[in-house]
């Protein structure tokens, strides 16, 4: 019988190095560059504050879309069997439906290095990036793409406080006034069958993105161009539970 999403985890109870010594070198890495990208900017606001005020808030925006649009793809595209992207991605997001509070036993390391590991190749190249020899265009991109990865820590950890239960005062007041997404928020997604209120960093985005069906839209579109079927794993999985459970029931 095919495993459940739970048990098809890469990760062991008590990871000695692996995948966690990859989360560890890139939280360093992320830390060096964020603090390079951050400093080269500050060291060229003079003269450019419009374009940095339009960058933060393209990545404000641009975070809450991401956050929402890789975990749509994740809840709704391929198995945990993938390559790549299957146990690193995949898996996390489908046990994420299967036992919701698992995310608030991980540390900070499992919270937010895989996040940090996907923003180093945009960061890597916004940093080769000679912004004294272009000109405003490329300030806007580097500096949107620093301020986006500063979010990249954001995403997973507002996800994570979204489903704590005791969380610091700070975050609580930031919750509250809607700049983290909310438990309340949150919980909608939480709702079978899992298809509402993807963006899990502010949340800013669900009700425009819900209202439109932007994610119902673009499966339809994917479905009709691939012939692929949204949600095909998760079907077979909760087919194959209920008739575990049945021979389960019988035997008794
Ligand atoms: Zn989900
Ligand atoms: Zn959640």
């Amino acid at each position: 019988m095919k495993r459940s999403y739970l048990e098809s985890s890469f990760r062991e109870p008590h990871p000695r190095c692996g995948f966690r010594c990859v989360e560890l070198v890139a939280i360093a890495a992320f830390a060096v560059l964020e603090t390079t990208l951050v400093t080269r900017l500050a060291l060229d606001s003079a003269g450019h504050g419009v374009t940095l005020a339009l960058a933060v808030t393209l990545a404000l925006v641009g975070i809450d879309f991401l956050s929402g649009l890789v975990h749509w793809a994740a809840d709704t595209w391929g198995t945990p069997e993938w390559p790549l992207v299957g146990r690193t991605l995949i898996a996390p997001f489908r046990e994420h439906h299967e036992d919701p509070l698992a995310i608030t036993r991980h540390d900070f390391v499992e919270t937010n290095g895989s996040s940090m590991l996907v923003a180093l190749p945009a960061m890597l190249l916004a940093a080769a990036v000679p912004l004294e020899r272009l000109g405003e265009a490329a300030r806007l991109g580097v500096a949107t793409v620093t301020f986006l990865a500063a979010g990249a820590v954001l995403t997973n950890q507002a996800h994570k406080w979204s489903h704590t239960a005791r969380r610091p005062s700070w975050v609580v007041a930031l919750q509250r006034a809607g700049l983290l997404v909310s438990r309340e928020h949150h919980a909608v997604h939480h709702r079978a069958p899992h298809t509402r209120a993807y963006c899990i960093t502010f949340g800013w985005l669900n009700p425009i993105l819900d209202r439109v069906r932007f994610f119902p839209v673009l499966e339809s579109w994917i479905q009709a161009m691939t012939g692929a079927v949204p949600r095909a794993d998760d079907r077979a999985h909760r087919h194959e539970q209920r008739a575990a459970r049945r021979a389960l029931s019988a035997t008794r």
